[in-house]
């Protein structure tokens, strides 16, 4: 069985690895098709991000969707050949952050494809991978394509409900990658009445227009274009900021008005704050990191048609074409969601 593992930068190689024992309560899953995330790329281009560094080969991936080929003794409601998105979340259900009811801070997480604990967690960029049914969530009535954007619908869907009431609300979403594409879709399904979208490349600002931002704004072409959002001290309620970009939200932070809330899931590393207003207009800086209840959600929201991620999914690769897979994915003025597939 063949994995693609990240050995340093610029540097994933396609090699043999060993398939997995299946236990009673496993399940195996025939991989159909794998996105590449924002964290595959870190480690494709630097062997890492922020203090995350790879210090042993890894296999990449973590969204991921297949069909069940084998059941072990004890599952129940999981047939072989059902078509499933597989949650990267593994908590340990035992620690105290898990018992305070936030597995997404497990201290034990052994979540795909991270360099974070060593030995590092192995990905899910593989033919076949052995998973807790528990992981499982049937998606027969989604394409592969759509069930392996589960895992970064999660994101989205945890940082809205980091957010809170999004009912009328007006919003705005700084980084128009695959992340803040699904922010805004999460966002106007929770209710948001007006969503302003900022992108530094104008294919990613038409992709927010597809999918329902009211406003587009290039940064990049007009430094000032927040500037009408900025009157008096503000008039947007919550930031989404998935970029990362320390002038993205230093540049939204006028734009917002007091006691507005600013939810963070953009990673790439420390940045610097504009506390002075951040004090003075009393705002919230609330952190959003990964999911895991979300999963579910993901998968019946698309299920049921209220939330379309199809038209963000720009690129399908061969499993052999992993490399112009990882190239295509980096150039963010054609590509928006790249996944390989692992049947072609
Ligand atoms: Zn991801
Ligand atoms: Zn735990």
């Amino acid at each position: 069985m063949k994995a693609l593992f990240a050995h340093g930068a610029k540097d994933l190689r396609l090699s043999d690895c060993a398939a997995e024992a299946l236990g009673p309560t496993d399940v195996r899953i025939r991989m159909e098709r794998g996105g590449i995330c924002g964290s595959d790329l870190h480690y494709f281009n630097h062997g890492g991000f922020g203090t995350v560094r790879l210090k042993e080969p890894m296999v990449l991936g973590h969204e991921v969707a297949g069909r069940v080929a084998e059941v072990g003794a004890d599952v129940t409601g999981l047939t072989v050949g059902d078509l499933v998105a597989v949650s990267p979340s593994r908590p340990c259900g035992g620690c105290v952050e898990c018992h305070r009811g936030l597995p997404n801070e497990c201290l034990n997480m052994r979540f795909y494809g991270s360099a974070m604990p060593f030995p590092h967690i192995q990905g899910a960029f593989r033919e076949e991978i052995t998973v807790m049914a528990s992981q499982c969530h049937v998606a027969n009535d989604l394409t592969p394509a759509e069930a392996a954007m589960a895992e970064p619908l999660s994101v989205a869907l945890h940082a809205v409900r980091r957010a809170g009431n999004l009912m009328g609300a007006k919003v705005l979403v700084t980084g128009c990658g695959p992340i803040g594409l699904l922010a805004i879709l999460a966002a106007r399904r929770a209710g948001a009445a007006q969503i302003i979208a900022v992108d530094i490349t104008d294919t990613s600002l038409a992709m927010a227009a597809k999918v329902g931002a009211d406003v587009t704004l290039n940064t990049m072409t007009n430094p000032n274009a927040l500037a009408p959002f900025a009157m008096g001290k503000g008039t947007v309620d919550v930031l989404f900021e998935c970029s990362g970009a320390a002038p993205a939200l230093a540049g939204a932070i006028p734009a917002l008005r007091p006691r507005g809330v600013i939810v963070q899931l953009g990673l790439s590393g420390d940045m610097s704050l504009p506390m002075m207003q951040i004090t003075a207009k009393e705002l919230e800086l609330r952190g959003s990191f990964r999911f895991h209840e979300e999963f579910a959600v993901a998968v019946k929201l698309m299920g049921a048609g209220l939330i379309d991620v199809k038209p963000l999914i720009t690129h399908e690769f061969a499993f052999d074409d992993f490399l112009t897979a990882f190239e295509t994915a980096n150039d963010r003025t054609q590509a928006i969601k790249v996944q390989l597939a692992f049947d072609a």
